[in-house]
């Protein structure tokens, strides 16, 4: 009696039908002598028939991906690949119902486009969550970034603006940097009214305000904001004015936060 089949994936790939040569020919020798190797394949058998229904439990042996591969590589280099002839089991379990269903060659490119779907998917899924991760990162970085160099920049001003009578006991206050072209804004306002946006305002010294952007306060938190502003523009106050829902180009709502540059 020849040896034991030395790989696990044999018993799928011949199950397959892409076994070749005289790998095909040694199992096939084997398999009709071997009680304990014909139980495996027909467990063989049995797993790649469920693969073709795509069964989540059933698992091919290990290797087995890495075989197809090979084949569909050696196909795509103008080589045969001889998935078309059935290699049936020369054995008392070749009867199993699922041959007569299944072609193997079908089982193949069933199992392989399994396979490959699997990984892809497992890829891209990871590939997504790596990149938001990223880009949470990039953002994070470049507000503390921001901050830091308004912080240390000997130009920085710095204003606090006070509250209308309606947003009595608000605090907010901003640093600002004209050569940076930087801002950072600070507030404890409540969230705004639905249908409605806080929006911050730069009023230059001379021309129309320059929005620096949407408040989205926080609940009992308040709301931050690092705006980049064109640089150069000398400030006369920031504002926060509540404005339609997204904001406006130029302010229309009434001022809840004014400070002036003194
Ligand atoms: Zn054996």
């Amino acid at each position: 009696m020849s040896a034991h089949p030395n790989r696990e994936e044999l018993f799928d790939l011949y199950a397959l039908g892409v076994l070749e040569g005289d790998e095909l020919a040694d199992f096939g020798a084997h398999i009709a002598t071997c009680d304990s190797c014909a139980y495996k394949l027909a467990e063989a058998q049995g797993r790649i028939a469920l693969l073709s229904f795509a069964a989540p439990p059933a698992q091919p042996s290990p290797g087995v991906k890495e075989s197809l591969m090979r084949q569909l590589s050696a196909s795509a280099d103008g080589r045969t690949l001889d998935v078309e002839e059935p290699h049936l089991p020369h054995t008392g379990f070749r009867a199993g119902w699922w041959n007569a269903i299944f072609a193997p060659a079908a089982a193949a490119l069933a199992l392989a486009t399994i396979l490959l779907w699997l990984s892809n998917n497992h890829l891209n899924n990871e590939i997504q969550r790596q990149q938001a991760n990223l880009q949470q990162l990039k953002q994070q970085t470049e507000q503390t970034n921001a901050i830091l160099e308004l912080v240390s920049a000997r130009d920085t001003i710095s204003v606090p603006l006070a509250p209308s009578p309606e947003a009595k006991g608000v605090t907010a206050h901003v640093l600002y940097n004209a050569r940076l072209g930087k801002m950072f804004y600070s507030d404890t306002l409540s969230v705004a009214p639905p249908d409605k946006s806080f929006q911050l305002w730069l009023v230059p010294a001379s021309g129309n305000p320059i929005s620096a952007g949407i408040l989205t306060p926080e609940p009992g938190v308040g709301s931050r904001l690092v705006a980049t502003m064109p640089p150069g523009i000398a400030a006369k106050a920031f504002a926060v004015t509540l404005e339609p829902a997204g904001g406006s180009p130029q302010p229309t709502g009434s001022k809840v936060l004014v400070g002036p540059v003194s």
